[in-house]
């Protein structure tokens, strides 16, 4: 063994630099965080090949004294503490010391820098861990940092660098928490010489949000605040249905840090129990304030962890605000459907049994039965073919067939078209329907009672018919006059790439359109009741929460599946008499209709005999004879 020494400081400070510093978007949040600490009220980033070559930070804060800029760059020399009592109650964002001379051990490093009081401005440069002496220059009052080469002299950090995109998507989350913890600081950016971001200074999250987010999730947000002796609360939270596939939207500062906190992020999913469908994660922004010492910032190099001695209340207090919004007034919440139910797809699993919709669909049709209304609903010709499709077993209320997917013939069957309806089968007696609750829809059988559930049922009969289509070709497509504009993150944009082909086909033409915003230029004719940017949304979040990459067909499948869930009339929505008939009729197509895509069941039917049971009009007759008239 060679014999122990103390490490020269160029080697000690590039092995500190191997914890802060793993690619230029850890820079960039350095830089940004030290511009923030000098009080500067503007910002300007300078990016070249995504932060490899140069990253350069302008910034109009106080300024460094002349005679304090190569202690600046020294290991462990910092102004924001000075003792280990200051330890206790940090409330700047830097405080080790460490990162700019972590990253002039990594990277060629040119400081200049001047406080309002000098008559001029200093500059120094280290270049290999050697620093030239300061020299006077001209300059503003401020900082300029600038780092050239990072890595350079790590080649083995150099070689994990990613592809330029990737590198860019990190710095633009670095960027995303800075500007959304600073509202009030202007912040611009510059990628290759072009402005990436321009963001005046604005008292509003919400427009920062925007920017990042695009303008429906900025919108949609909902607004919460909270004081209690442990914390300040507020933030802005999204509604259930802006849900995402991942966390990815959910920021959480601490006296103006961006952290991720393990009981804080349970909190926020606890808050949305049974409001989001499985697996989704909730949208929040939220900004909590604790005095600095009931939190210690110097648990993780990176200070992305903390730890809080409040955090059980901390926990009830974000659980407590969160839901109280979420289900307090204004707001409806979207109870999550009952997804729990196996996908009857290309599996093959059958659709199982969801007893509480039952009930509750049965419970609809008793009221209906008793309201007034029952009377008087008009009577409309529907062919009488509904019933035949559900027969109920013994002992059990509904009899859901998973639809027959054999790939290939299925779909095509219709000759790339769907069948016409076949209206008024020759001797069926015809049907009354009516719309209850908006929701479902209820027709007279020759043996019962059929209930539909109307978006379920359009959303089965638009997949199949978007599945047939495909068949012969892309489906036919608007073009906007005007693209609709959606804000998407880069991973999403990278995923739209990825897609285009499946998307084309679909007859959805969609392109990035400056940072995290794609343009969608056209959309399917026959889908035209969906908005096109939740098609997307919906369709990128399963492309993105997958494990492998998934087959052509699975890709043609899932939008086609998303796109006909959004397109179809939803619950709540009031129909004509004309569209409830065109449904029901439609339904017998192919007569492949009884789950809609997501495998919930889109009928169910009450037997005469049930009903009988129901009201106990089967005690007099045994069921054999249950079609004859009662004695009383
Ligand atoms: P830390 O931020 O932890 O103190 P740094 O290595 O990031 O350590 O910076 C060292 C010191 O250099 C800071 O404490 C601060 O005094 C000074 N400094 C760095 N950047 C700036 C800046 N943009 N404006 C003013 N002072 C700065
Ligand atoms: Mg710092």
């Amino acid at each position: 063994m060679s014999p122990i020494r103390i490490l020269p400081e160029q080697l000690v400070n590039q092995i500190a630099a191997g914890e802060v510093i793993e690619r230029p978007a850890s820079v960039v949040k350095e830089l940004l965080e030290n511009a923030i600490d000098a009080q500067a009220s503007r910002i300007l980033l300078e990016l070249q090949e995504a932060g490899k070559k140069l990253i350069r930070t302008s910034d109009d804060g106080t300024g460094i004294p002349a005679a304090e800029i190569p202690i600046a760059l020294a290991g462990h020399a910092t102004s924001k503490i000075a003792t280990a009592e200051d330890l206790e109650g940090i409330t700047s964002l830097g405080f080790r010391g460490e990162a700019l001379a972590s990253i002039a051990s990594v990277a060629d490093v040119r400081l200049v820098s001047r406080t309002a009081d000098a008559m001029e401005a200093v500059e120094v440069a280290v270049s290999a861990g050697q620093a030239e002496p300061p020299r006077p220059t001209s300059g503003p009052v401020g900082t300029t940092v600038e780092v050239r080469n990072l890595f350079r002299y790590v080649p083995a950090r150099r070689k994990f660098l990613k592809a330029d995109a990737t590198e860019m998507g990190h710095i633009t989350e670095q960027v995303t928490r800075l500007a959304l913890a600073y509202p009030n600081v202007h912040l611009a950016v510059t990628h290759n010489g072009r402005t990436v971001y321009e963001l005046p200074p604005t008292d509003s999250i919400r427009a920062r949000v925007e920017v990042f987010f695009g303008a429906d999730m900025a919108q949609a947000l909902l607004e919460i605040a909270s004081e209690e002796p442990a914390g300040k609360l507020w933030g802005l939270i999204g509604p259930p249905h802006l849900a995402r596939a991942t966390t990815q939207a959910q920021y959480l500062f601490l006296n103006g840090r961006y952290v991720r906190d393990r009981g804080l992020a349970h909190a926020l999913r606890e808050a949305y129990r049974g409001l989001l469908e499985g697996g989704r994660q909730p949208v929040a922004f939220l900004f909590l304030t604790v005095p600095p010492d009931r939190v210690d910032v110097n648990v993780h190099p990176t200070k992305i962890e903390v730890r809080l001695r409040d955090g059980h209340l901390l926990y009830g207090q974000l659980l407590a605000a969160v839901r109280a919004r979420l289900l307090g007034p204004g707001i409806t919440p979207r109870i999550a459907p009952p997804l729990e139910l196996p996908v009857a797809g290309p599996e093959g699993r059958p659709p199982s049994f969801d007893a509480e919709r039952d009930a509750r669909v049965r419970q609809a049709v008793a009221d209906f039965l008793r309201s007034p209304q029952a009377q008087d609903q008009p009577r409309l010709p529907l062919a009488g073919r509904a019933d035949k499709a559900r027969p109920s077993a013994p002992g059990e209320h509904v009899d859901v067939r998973p639809p027959v997917y054999s790939p290939g013939a299925k779909y095509g069957a219709a000759g790339g078209q769907p069948q016409s309806p076949t209206y008024a089968t020759p001797g069926a007696a015809p049907l009354r329907a009516v719309q209850l609750h908006n929701t479902y829809l209820v027709a007279e059988t020759a043996d019962g009672i059929l209930i539909v559930d109307q978006h379920a049922l359009h959303e089965r009969i638009l997949f199949e018919e978007i599945m047939a289509r495909l068949e012969s070709g892309p489906l036919e497509a608007q073009r906007f006059l005007l693209p609709v504009t959606a804000g998407l993150t880069d991973r999403e944009i990278a995923a739209i790439d990825e897609h285009r082909e499946a998307l084309g086909r679909l007859g959805i033409e969609a392109e990035a359109m400056g940072p995290r915003t794609v343009a969608i230029h056209a959309f399917p004719t026959l889908l035209a009741r969906a908005e096109p940017t939740a098609v997307l949304r919906d369709f990128l979040a399963w492309a993105l929460a997958l494990d492998a990459p998934p087959t052509a067909r699975q890709v043609l499948e899932k939008l086609a599946h998303v796109a006909a869930c959004r397109a179809a009339v939803k619950a709540g929505d009031p129909l004509k008499h004309e569209e409830i008939e065109a449904l029901l009729a439609r339904r017998e197509v192919g007569d492949l209709a009884a789950t809609c895509p997501h495998g919930r069941p889109t009928a169910l039917v009450l037997s005469k005999s049930d009903l009988e049971k129901q009201f106990g009009r089967d005690y007099a007759a045994p069921p054999k004879t249950s079609d004859e008239p009662l004695p009383y």
